[in-house]
């Protein structure tokens, strides 16, 4: 049985949070920020706590209580688990624009990141700019001991934990467990967008990720297009 829940992008522009399971297979599409949901509780000085965010996040129904998805230290200091393994196989990007990428911040490191080349390009700049954390984690509530002998926290490089980002070529086709990926470009209004069609064990199904008909890569779209023709789609 291949089921797919949206925990965000129904009746909305963005937050897109679309789950697959297959065979046992659970993989994420995007895991984004709703700007409808967040504009319901905060504003540019009033966002969620930071090392309370997921207990915020939770109690406001913004991300989907799913034990294994979450970085572990945040998770453990709201006590929703941490210990547990991730169900999780995978995270698919369809681009770097944040009301589909953002919570991205929020998950467990190893669980990997499908994008293309450019969307990690993107999520590298916002690392490197803002204080999101996409490409590479930094835990929180580590402590060290210094050269005095004295407990410390511990921050910057020490509690650094790269995520797995695995980087697809456009067009090239890869398999998590029992789901075909076909990673198709798209045009946009920013680089590196890819809209997806995942092969299932019960049949394929199509996810544009945000496209349009015009611009440099319209051929692109258009090609994207075909290929749904081409794949039987449910
Ligand atoms: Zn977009």
């Amino acid at each position: 049985m291949t089921n797919i829940t949206f925990h965000g992008g129904v009746n909305d522009i963005g937050g897109n949070k679309f789950l697959v399971e297959d065979k046992g297979t659970k993989i994420l599409m995007d895991f984004g920020m709703s700007f409808t949901d967040e504009g319901k509780f905060f504003s540019q000085f009033m966002n969620a706590r930071t090392s309370n965010s997921l207990a915020d996040y939770f109690e406001l129904g913004i991300l989907p209580k799913i034990p294994g998805l979450y970085r572990t230290d945040i998770a453990k200091h709201v006590g929703f688990g941490g210990d547990e393994a991730t169900e999780i196989g995978a995270v698919l990007l369809t681009h770097a624009h944040v009301d589909h990428c953002k919570y991205i911040s929020y998950l467990r490191p190893d669980i990997p990141i499908y994008c293309s080349e450019a969307s990690k390009l993107i999520m590298q700049n916002y690392d490197e700019t803002g204080t999101d954390q996409y490409l590479t984690l930094k835990e929180r509530f580590q402590v060290y001991t210094n050269n005095k002998g004295e407990i410390s926290r511990a921050s910057g490089d020490k509690v650094k934990i790269p995520r797995n980002i695995q980087v697809f070529e456009d067009g090239k086709k890869f398999s998590i467990d029992s789901i075909d990926v076909e990673p198709l470009p798209v045009d946009h209004s920013l680089p590196g967008v890819d809209a997806f069609i995942l092969h299932t064990s019960e049949g394929s199904i199509a996810n544009t990720g945000d496209l349009r008909f015009h611009g440099r890569r319209e051929k692109d779209t258009a090609r994207f297009v075909e290929r749904c023709g081409e794949s039987s789609l449910d």
